[in-house]
């Protein structure tokens, strides 16, 4: 891609002309602080980003850019508020619970009463590699807010092909990573991981639990070079990969840019972009007349049933049952059958969105 093309596939920042009109009080605290000063606020006055995820970690990262002052913020989230949901996502209360409401369309309201000069735009969907193009439209920035890693590769893949900056972020129990990622010229997440870890080896906060102050410090994170890239001040990103385990107080900065620089990543040294071409994405079956769904993982896989049955076993309504052909749990208000190949049917839904949530909950992304 030229130099002119990728200027035109991702916006830099710019400085608006009705600066002079504008009242800027409300964020003259954050204008003092001098490296960001006047311009710094003026340009994230102007800027646009999408939150893909409205969890826990975009809880934290939509009130932090919000209050800070971004022009336009897209959030998307196929999930409801739940009440299990309150002890870590910190835009959502009771009322928003019983209220029954889309955690987009909860966190739109909620933010709007904390500075009504943000256009905060919900849409409640699921991201895949159909819809990622027209959804992250405009933005000069994407915000990795969710909980598998599937969804994580399609928006690296996305990033890096139209040069859009973006931000990954996850935690799990006590431990949590972020990292900043400007395509070609820093490690993009395929260059960190060129593939997910086995589902079995990869915990979700439904499996190991999370706590709250977790969640919090990657977003700050998170937030933090996001306003170090929206304010258009890129040479200070912190372009190493943060990991913390926030129970035992270890924080290791890791630096990733010689094995970048000599690194033959598939994605941003390859141009090859297989998640948004949709080669491992997750199929689903609805299994007509019988309450269920059949989820075939987005890649090859081969589960280890005694690791995956010692991880749900804490969860699970009843001992997980297993044999060297399927392995059978049920949690919540589903059954699950999980097949080697990662196959699985997922019992006490129709809906495909639901499964694929209830599957990567449970089994990984
Ligand atoms: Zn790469």
């Amino acid at each position: 891609m030229d130099g002119a093309r990728r200027a035109e596939a991702c916006p830099a920042p710019r400085r608006p002309r009705s600066s002079l009109v504008k009242d800027l009080s409300r964020y003259s605290r954050q204008m003092l602080f001098q490296p960001f000063g006047r311009e710094g606020q003026e340009r994230l006055l102007a800027a646009r980003a999408v939150l893909v995820g409205c969890g826990a970690l975009g809880s934290v990262l939509a009130n932090t850019l919000v209050r800070a002052g971004l022009g336009h913020l897209r959030i998307i989230d196929r999930d409801l508020v739940e009440m299990h949901n309150l002890h870590r996502q910190m835009l959502f209360d009771e009322a928003d619970v019983r209220s029954d409401l889309p955690k987009a369309e909860a966190a739109r309201r909620k933010l709007r009463r904390i500075n009504r000069e943000v256009t905060v735009e919900p849409i409640v969907d699921d991201v895949n590699h159909r819809n990622i193009d027209d959804l992250v439209e405009g933005a000069a920035l994407i915000l990795d807010a969710t909980d598998n890693f599937e969804t994580r590769y399609l928006i690296n893949d996305l990033a890096v092909k139209t040069n859009r900056p973006w931000i990954y972020g996850a935690c799990v129990g006590s431990t949590g990573m972020a990292l900043p990622i400007l395509p070609h010229e820093t490690p993009c997440l395929r260059c960190v991981f060129e593939e997910a870890p086995p589902a079995e080896l990869n915990p979700t906060c439904e499996m190991a639990g999370i706590l709250g102050p977790v969640v919090a410090r990657v977003a700050a994170h998170q937030a933090m070079e996001a306003m170090k890239i929206l304010a258009g001040r890129r040479e200070v990103v912190d372009r190493r990969l943060l990991t913390f385990d926030a129970w035992t107080g270890r924080t290791s900065h890791i630096a990733m840019q010689k094995a970048f620089d000599a690194g033959n990543c598939p994605c941003c040294k390859g141009g090859q972009y297989e998640f948004l071409e949709g080669k491992f994405a997750g199929r689903t079956v609805t299994l007509c007349g019988r309450n269920a769904v059949q989820v075939f993982p987005g890649r090859a896989m081969l589960v280890d049933f005694a690791v995956l049955a010692d991880r749900l076993r804490p969860i699970a309504r009843a001992e997980p049952r297993f044999n060297p052909l399927l392995l059978k749990v049920a949690i919540d208000d589903y059954e699950l059958t999980v097949f080697p190949d990662g196959r699985a049917l997922v019992r006490g839904t129709s809906k495909p969105e639901e499964a694929r949530a209830a599957y990567a909950r449970y089994i990984g992304a």
